[in-house]
């Protein structure tokens, strides 16, 4: 399959090689994508910038704002068979899928119809002078998405980036693309110029080290490791190219005693069960007040036990992880924890019809886990969930912010000063009060503080890190 996509052309890679695709409910090759070097990255950057001075260049905000919308009509009409391609290729649920579906169709909605809505500024200056400060893109915008949710992350990076006029290349996961390749079928359909958006598929070490270290681009998004995330800064550092970086977390769900905690279990189940727990903002640490400690670590164990886990057709709670390097790692801390005395406090169960040869992990909570333990600090990036106790508000504080990253956070309680205290001490990029919407809707600023990252993207903040500021000062004396 050709899967590279540059100035409006399908083309295998320059070297002609290919990577297989592996069904993560089955762990077999269905398919293969073109293996992109440093070679297709150069074609790609040099005609996106060659759109820049082109057709698209030219376009207007309102009528890129036009492109973005019907791009997003055509997902919507696709939905299906865009969801089979996601379920497939990542082995989450098909609910999952087809509600990842909506939400890629919602960001090219939001931001068409905010393309032409962002306004410059006048100055006022010294007398005889007009002074506009006014919004521009960078240029060439270079995109880097992981595996979790591929289709979600090519909308939350892509459409910014196109309502303000950049011209992008894409390099989605190797682990996971199929969604990119497909929307980029779209995108194609719903007649953008040539080059306004170019995909390599390939590795990260070649075809994602070439383009973050391609001299001619002129911004990075990187959604991914925080490993990774050094690399790529390390890479745009060289160039004077600026970044945002979307990186990994350790997310805490901090329980009060006086929370609901009938509405607070299922959610905090949800929130690591979700894609199988590969999601950057799952709440994977349970931090309860030590007074209902017991009582509330009971309902959730209830709850665990029931989670079931299969292929995207049966449509349980969660499937696989991505690949048998992921599950490796999974089973890696899973087996540590409990080899160093961790308690489990409840697993879910693998469906038995799930084939033995697909990668699937048993979600796992572990309880009393001391604060000093691996799994207390490090992003295991699937489905277990550790619980402490904690005594008071401080203590919740010392323990919510006693991780290297800062992404996401919930707060359950019904007291509205501790509500508002929490939210203001609490180290996160997003603070969510007796909900949890890992990661939030298209509309909220989401990215990470300490090692979770730095720049934010969704909403309208997302339009203001895909673009730069002019100041043009103009004398009329
Ligand atoms: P990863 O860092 O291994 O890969 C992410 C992307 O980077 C892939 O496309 C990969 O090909 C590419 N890449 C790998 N090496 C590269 C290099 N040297 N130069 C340039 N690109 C390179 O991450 P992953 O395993 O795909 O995803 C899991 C991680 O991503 C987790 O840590 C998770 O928390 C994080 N994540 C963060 C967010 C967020 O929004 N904060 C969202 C999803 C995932």
């Amino acid at each position: 399959m050709s899967t590279i996509f540059i100035n409006g052309k399908w083309a295998d890679a320059a070297s002609g090689e290919s990577i297989d695709v592996i069904n993560p409910s089955q762990g077999e090759k269905f398919t293969a994508i073109s293996r992109g070097k440093a070679e297709d990255i150069d074609r790609a950057v040099l005609a996106a910038q060659a759109a820049l001075e082109g057709e698209w260049g030219r376009l207007t905000a309102t009528e890129r704002g036009r492109l973005l919308c019907k791009l997003s009509q055509l997902i919507l009409d696709n939905a299906e068979d865009l969801a089979q391609i996601e379920a497939r290729d990542t082995g989450k649920p098909l609910t999952v899928a087809r509600n990842d579906v909506k939400v890629v169709a919602r960001y090219f909605e939001f931001y068409g119809a905010a393309a032409d809505k962002v306004h410059g500024q006048t100055i006022p200056y010294l007398d005889g002078f007009n002074v506009s400060v006014v919004r521009v893109p960078h240029g060439v915008t270079a995109h880097i998405i992981p595996w979790n949710y591929p289709a979600q992350m090519l909308g939350r990076t892509i459409a910014p980036a196109l309502a303000m006029g950049n011209a992008a290349v894409l390099k989605p996961s190797e682990d996971a693309c199929l969604s990119s390749i497909r929307i980029v079928e779209l995108v194609e359909e719903a007649g953008f110029p040539a080059g306004a958006l170019n995909l390599v598929t390939g590795f990260g070490y070649e075809a994602g080290a070439a383009l973050t270290a391609h001299p001619k681009i002129n911004f990075v998004t990187f959604t991914g490791s925080p490993e990774v995330g050094v690399m790529v800064q390390e890479a745009t550092a060289r160039n004077h190219v600026p970044c945002v970086l979307e990186l990994g977390g350790k997310s805490p769900q901090i329980v009060f005693e006086d929370a609901d905690l009938d509405k607070a279990a299922p959610q905090i189940v949800r929130a690591i069960v979700q894609n199988a727990g590969q999601t950057c903002s799952a709440g994977s640490r349970l931090l309860i007040q030590e007074s209902i400690y017991d009582r509330f670590i009971e309902k959730v164990a209830r709850l665990f036990a029931e989670v079931r886990v299969g292929t995207p057709e049966m449509d349980l709670d969660c499937g696989p992880i991505v690949s048998a390097r992921q599950q490796k790692r999974v089973r890696g801390f899973i087996d540590e924890a409990r080899a160093s005395g961790v308690p489990v406090l409840a697993e879910g169960k693998i469906a038995t019809d799930a084939p033995s040869s697909g990668f699937f992990v048993a979600p796992v909570l572990f309880g009393q886990v001391p604060r000093d333990h691996r799994l207390a600090c490090e992003e295991v990036f699937g489905p277990v969930l550790s619980a402490m106790p904690f005594k008071d508000e401080a203590d919740a504080v010392a323990l919510a912010n006693a991780t290297e990253f800062g992404l996401a956070a919930g707060v359950w309680t019904e007291n509205g000063s501790r509500q508002a205290r929490m939210a203001r001490k609490v180290i996160a990029g997003q603070v969510f009060i007796n909900c949890y919407g890992a990661g939030g809707g298209v509309e909220l600023p989401f990215g990470g503080m300490k090692k979770s990252g730095h720049g934010r993207e969704k909403g309208f903040l997302a339009l203001e890190e895909m673009s730069t500021i002019k100041t043009v000062v103009q004398n009329y004396n």
